[in-house]
């Protein structure tokens, strides 16, 4: 199996999902004491987060590609971002890499469209829903893609605000469940938990459309590549 380089930190609350998504997958495919060969860069997210807020995203895309190359460096043979919203640096991050680079988008779809889904509801921070680099990955899979309408500073806010400061509140999941009924009265037939957090707040069994959690998908895709 090969080591698995995860650039993680983004926040560090989801990483640790990741962390355990990968060791369990491990285990489930190999059996036995197996776990994930993994090397997780952490970065500092309030450093991230300010680039972010300053639309610097060549800087971010800079820094991102570095660790890329530093942990294909210590040995990764394969590296993945565990965030959506900063695979809008994805292109300086493959170009740094001469190891493969699993797009989170990717396992997304391709999962939806096994499962016959042609039209998605997108949840997650206001980048991934309002800029064209995660949508334009899903459509690139022949997915319709509808974002919310109504609520994105909202539902943005709970992302930065409670969910990657570790607070899960029942008045924040109820805000998540409404915009996932208003996409579905839109014709969604899904919806992607585009934010690496939204999984600590709602799942399939409060859900009123089936949920694809990028967390759970990427870091599975993860293991499946490492395993060849
Ligand atoms: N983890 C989040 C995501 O998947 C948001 C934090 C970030 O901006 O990286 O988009």
């Amino acid at each position: 199996m090969k080591t698995i380089g995860l650039i993680g930190g983004m926040s560090w609350e989801s990483t640790a999902h990741y962390y355990a998504i990968l060791n369990r997958e491990t285990a489930r495919l190999r059996g036995g004491l197996h776990s994930a060969p993994v090397i997780v860069h952490s970065v500092d997210f309030a450093t991230i987060e300010a680039l972010q807020r300053a639309g610097a995203w060549d800087e971010a895309g800079h820094r991102l590609a570095g660790i890329a190359r530093a942990l294909e460096a210590q040995g990764a043979g394969l590296v993945g971002l565990a965030t959506n919203t900063m695979h809008i640096c994805a292109p300086q991050i493959v170009a740094a890499l001469g190891v493969p680079f699993i797009h989170i988008a990717t396992p997304t779809a391709t999962e939806l469209r096994v499962d016959g889904i042609g039209r998605v509801g997108l949840l997650g921070t206001r980048f991934t829903m309002e800029k064209r680099f995660y949508i334009e990955q899903l459509e690139a899979h022949g997915l319709e893609v509808l974002v919310p309408d109504t609520g994105i500073t909202n539902l943005n806010g709970i992302i930065y605000e409670e969910l990657c400061l570790g607070v899960v509140r029942d008045e924040s999941r109820r805000i998540y469940v409404d915009a996932i009924a208003r996409l579905k009265a839109r014709g969604a037939e899904a919806v992607i938990l585009g934010c690496t957090e939204i999984g600590m707040l709602v799942d399939d069994s409060v859900s009123p459309l089936p949920t694809y959690d990028t967390t759970d998908l990427h870091a599975r895709a993860l293991v499946a590549a490492a395993l060849g």
